[in-house]
């Protein structure tokens, strides 16, 4: 990196110790950054840089709960609120154990590139608390939400910073979420909130939207090289919301995904995923991958190793961050794996990146391949603003209008900075500059 750049970089990690995710992210954005602060030195004035990786607020709270046995927990909110450069701070909420504060400004920092990228006028931002809603009753999850609002609703507003869901945040903690938010204030603020139920305020598409964009960005880069998803074999992990619409758009396209998984371990189904038991078990029974295998002959469900494993054209990693190490990538290369398009945040380990570029195989980071669940939120923090309702062929429609565009923002970004083809350069590069224009003519705020 330019010493410049490489100095940003050292500050971030010293200023933000023992958070992991968060330097890498930081990390793999500055690196893309020297090819565009070398054509455009400007952008390392007046401390842009130094601005950029500094989250404009971080608010960090207690969420006290009582379970259905009548025990006291304790957990721990977040809200970063990262850039407003462009709009309203966009970005979910992730109930996951795992989250801690470097977590969520990892997912903040991609937030902010990701969304200007659609071109919404969204800003970015990202939060959650270490609750696991994993074997909690619906009475349990609904008072977690409640308490966790009841400090939220204090932050966001639907001019001011608009949450939506994430891991472990589905359609039912967004009611919660947005009963509580509504009693609190008295007021109907539909786009305070996104990922909303179709009666009370959500956009058709809204829920596939991100497996659908993933997928949908896997197209056009094949489109590039004169190919299509016809015919492909595909690996997918996870088995959430992402990882569900991934495979549904995959298999609308001709493709044929045989994985999904979950932290238990990953199902391989030669047959092709049967998509409707798939929604059953996990959309209605909230079970687990093994319920699936129970009831599908010739599926097998693999707890070593990882679905990377299994030989497949393509690979759609969407279930969480670092999910595909070096090694995962090496033995995806060496079974003939020719594109990847992350439906996660950051699921690919950089090793596993280097891995891919150098092989010359097509690759997208989840900044761009998975920014179509934002955009469609944007779109509809658009219909509650207008109280208009779309049909689901409008919004599937201008979904598809958006991932084109991403794409291609992402291309010409790429040959502008010498590197046709990168699509990590491109989506960094073109979500930069739209960011940090902006930030020039707001002046030092
Ligand atoms: P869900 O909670 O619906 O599903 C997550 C899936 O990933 C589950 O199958 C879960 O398994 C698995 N998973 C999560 N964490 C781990 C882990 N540490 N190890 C193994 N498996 C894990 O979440 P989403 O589908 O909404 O999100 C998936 C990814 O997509 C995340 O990276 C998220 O940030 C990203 N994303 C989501 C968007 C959206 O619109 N929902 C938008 C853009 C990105 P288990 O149940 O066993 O934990």
């Amino acid at each position: 990196m330019q010493d410049v750049v490489e100095k940003v970089y050292e500050q971030v990690v010293a200023r933000n110790r023992g958070e992991a995710e968060f330097h890498q992210a930081v990390r793999e954005v500055l690196e893309s950054l020297d090819p565009v602060i070398a054509k455009h030195p400007h952008y390392a004035d007046d401390a842009l840089l130094e601005r950029i990786v500094e989250p404009e607020r971080q608010v960090i709270f207690r969420v006290p709960w009582v379970d259905d046995a009548g025990a006291v927990h304790v957990n721990r909110g977040f809200r970063v609120e990262f850039n407003s450069a462009l709009g309203p701070y966009k970005g979910g909420l992730r109930f996951h154990p795992s989250v801690n504060v470097g977590i969520i400004k990892f997912l903040g920092f991609e937030q902010v590139f990701k969304n200007a990228l659609t071109a919404q006028g969204i800003g970015g931002g990202k939060g959650g608390s270490d609750f696991d809603p994993h074997g909690r009753s619906d009475a349990e999850v609904m008072r977690f939400c409640q308490s966790f609002m009841t400090e939220l609703s204090r932050h966001i507003g639907p001019s001011t910073d608009v949450p939506a869901g994430d891991i472990g945040v589905g359609g039912r903690e967004i009611g919660y979420l947005f009963g509580q938010y509504k009693r609190l204030r008295n007021a109907y603020d539909a786009g305070v909130l996104t990922g909303k139920g179709l009666a009370w305020g959500g956009s058709l598409v809204r829920t596939e939207a991100t497996g659908y964009g993933t997928v949908l960005f896997a197209q056009s880069m094949l489109a590039t090289r004169g190919q299509t998803l016809e015919g492909k074999t595909v690996a997918v992990s996870g088995a959430g919301n992402v990882a569900i619409y991934a495979i549904e758009k995959a298999q609308k396209l001709g493709a044929k995904p045989i994985t999904f998984s979950d932290s238990s371990g990953y199902v391989v189904d030669e047959a092709g995923v049967d998509l409707e038991l798939l929604k059953q078990v996990k959309e209605v029974e909230r079970g687990r991958v093994k319920d699936y295998v129970e009831r599908r002959p010739g599926a097998r469900l693999v707890t070593q190793g990882r679905v990377w494993d299994v030989p497949v054209d393509v690979a759609l990693p969407c279930a969480t961050q670092n999910e595909l190490d070096g090694a995962n990538a090496a033995t995806l290369l060496k079974n003939g794996c020719a594109v990847v398009s992350e439906g996660a945040n950051m699921p690919s380990t950089p090793e596993a990146v280097e891995a891919f570029q150098s092989a010359g195989i097509l690759y997208a980071p989840g900044k761009a391949s998975n920014a179509g669940g934002v955009a469609t939120s944007a779109l509809e923090m658009e219909q509650n603003a207008g109280r208009t309702r779309w049909d689901f062929a409008t919004a599937e429609a201008k979904l598809d209008a958006i991932m084109t565009d991403i794409h291609d923002s992402c291309v010409a970004a790429a040959e502008e900075y010498g590197r046709p083809g990168d699509y990590v350069l491109g989506a960094n590069a073109a979500g930069f500059t739209r960011v940090a224009d902006v930030m020039i003519a707001h002046g030092i705020v």
